[in-house]
């Protein structure tokens, strides 16, 4: 079957052929590292994550190249600098780990390479100067900009209308600029401000520049597939596929395009100027990684997503469904290859819908049968859910996240001390024993055959 995914660009699913099937490229533009992302930021990681698996799962894992930037240098890492006090790269690197660690909590695969823009100023200088002896760029006062006539098809992806991008552009028109719509490709550093020496003086990279160039060091001029949330198509995609087309003697960048839809919080977007963010690192404290990864793919990576706790709850309560089932045959992290029916889901513009559906399919199916049937069915639900980065974790693990190593031993205490009181028909101290249990602890205390134990549960729930 063919993978097919939605084109940006030809605005319309198209096959996917990559140039080279043992060498399938992808790029996302990363997160700026200055602060912790949001959960809107995690979807844009999240979707292209499961596109990342799908391809591994075509291509062979060896085959695909996925490369994710890190921005290092960016005027909004330069002011957290000034309001905290700490330096620059120390901010960074702090940011990096926390953002690897956050997307890594949520199944997200390390991509295979993570260039950072500051590792690569000496190319983008030559990009610069390739691009000024091409006649696409000039340099004044200190800038260097790029001259968007000298790319006729600017505007092709956004579909936006070139004169009103002029427009929009001329509100603010930086005397240095010939034409209002041309953008910044370098600018020059102010005292105390990180720079580089360059033949127009001391300065630092615009941050379109940054993308075009990482992309062309470290997987080639033109790319399979290049990804990132909706918002980025204009200008920042725009402007990508203008400087890389005129440094490149017009080999086009990617040859296909892939953006995610929005998260919304009510009907905004999610966005840090909007101040409606929740962090994807303070979610992660009260709700298991795959739980927030099953949330954020409940809907197709397309449409728009809105976040609420509601979905959190409902997606924990669908993981629990599953790993009860999963706790019936024994843990192991070895996997098998996906059903069909999950890979074909996702092979379809990573319809997760569907591919949910195939999930509910195969444990009706593995419900139905028992013995040696049962175990294979549940294996292959395992296997299916893990290619969509579910199912890792240990059934018996599952039920306990959230709670402390520490506070596990005295649970289990309790609870058996509940369960004794309960066995013994001395309500009186069971109650009082289930009472003081669920208030101190974000737990509550389950019974199934005949087996007492505690589970965790979010302090976020309201009791039922
Ligand atoms: P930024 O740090 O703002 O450059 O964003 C990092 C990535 O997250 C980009 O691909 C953005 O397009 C994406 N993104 C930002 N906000 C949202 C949102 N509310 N919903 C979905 N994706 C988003
Ligand atoms: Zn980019």
């Amino acid at each position: 079957m063919a993978l097919t995914i939605y084109d940006s660009m030809a605005r319309e699913k198209r096959v996917f052929e990559p140039a080279d099937p043992d060498r399938v490229t992808m790029y996302v533009c990363g997160p700026t590292v200055y602060s912790y992302a949001h959960i809107g930021n995690a979807r844009s990681a999240v979707a292209f994550d499961l596109l990342y698996r799908v391809l591994r799962a075509r291509y062979g894992a060896d085959h695909v190249v996925y490369a994710r930037n890190i921005t290092d240098i960016d005027d909004k890492i330069i002011k957290a600098a000034q309001e905290t006090g700490d330096p620059i790269d120390a901010i960074t690197k702090k940011f990096a780990e926390i953002y690897r660690a956050d997307m890594g909590a949520l199944g997200v695969i390390r991509p295979d390479l993570e260039p950072k823009a500051t590792g690569h100023v000496g190319p983008m200088i030559s990009m610069m100067e390739r691009l000024i002896e091409k006649g696409a760029a000039y340099a004044a006062e200190g800038h260097v900009l790029f001259s968007v006539d000298a790319y006729a098809e600017y505007g092709k992806l956004s579909g936006a209308d070139r004169d009103e991008m002029i427009a929009g552009a001329r509100v603010e028109v930086a005397p240095y600029k010939k034409s209002p719509a041309d953008f910044v490709l370098w600018k020059p550093s102010k005292e105390g401000e990180p720079g580089w020496d360059s033949p127009w003086g001391r300065g630092r990279p615009g941050w379109h520049l940054e993308c075009s160039v990482m992309i062309a060091s470290e997987l080639g001029e033109t790319i399979d597939i290049h990804g990132g949330g909706q918002d980025l198509r204009f200008p920042h995609h725009e402007n990508e596929i203008a400087q890389s087309a005129c440094a490149h003697d017009g080999a086009p960048l990617a040859r296909y395009w892939m953006h995610n839809g929005f998260l919304r919080m009510g009907a905004d977007k999610m966005s840090k100027s909007l101040g409606n963010i929740v962090l994807a690192h303070d979610l992660l404290k009260d709700w298991h990684g795959e739980v927030v990864r099953w949330a954020l793919l409940s809907a197709h990576y397309r449409q728009p997503l809105e976040w609420t706790e509601e979905l959190l709850k409902q997606s924990k309560k669908q993981l629990d469904r599953f790993y009860r089932l999963l706790g019936e045959i024994p843990f192991t992290e070895e996997t098998g290859a996906a059903p069909d029916s999950i890979m074909l889901a996702l092979e379809d513009d990573l319809n997760t819908p569907e591919a949910f559906a195939g999930l509910h399919e195969l444990r009706d199916i593995a419900g139905q049968v028992e013995g040696d049937a049962k175990q294979k069915a549940i294996s292959r639900l395992r296997d299916a859910g893990r290619l969509m980065g579910f199912f890792n974790e240990d059934p018996v693990e599952w039920k306990k996240f959230g709670v402390s190593i520490e506070d596990r031993s005295v649970l289990d205490k309790k609870v058996s001390e509940y369960d004794e009181a309960r066995k013994n028909k001395n309500y009186q101290k069971s109650d009082q024993l289930r009472a003081e249990i669920t208030m101190e602890y974000p737990v509550s205390i389950e019974t199934t055959g005949g087996v007492t134990n505690w589970v965790f549960k979010p302090k976020t729930d309201s009791e039922s």
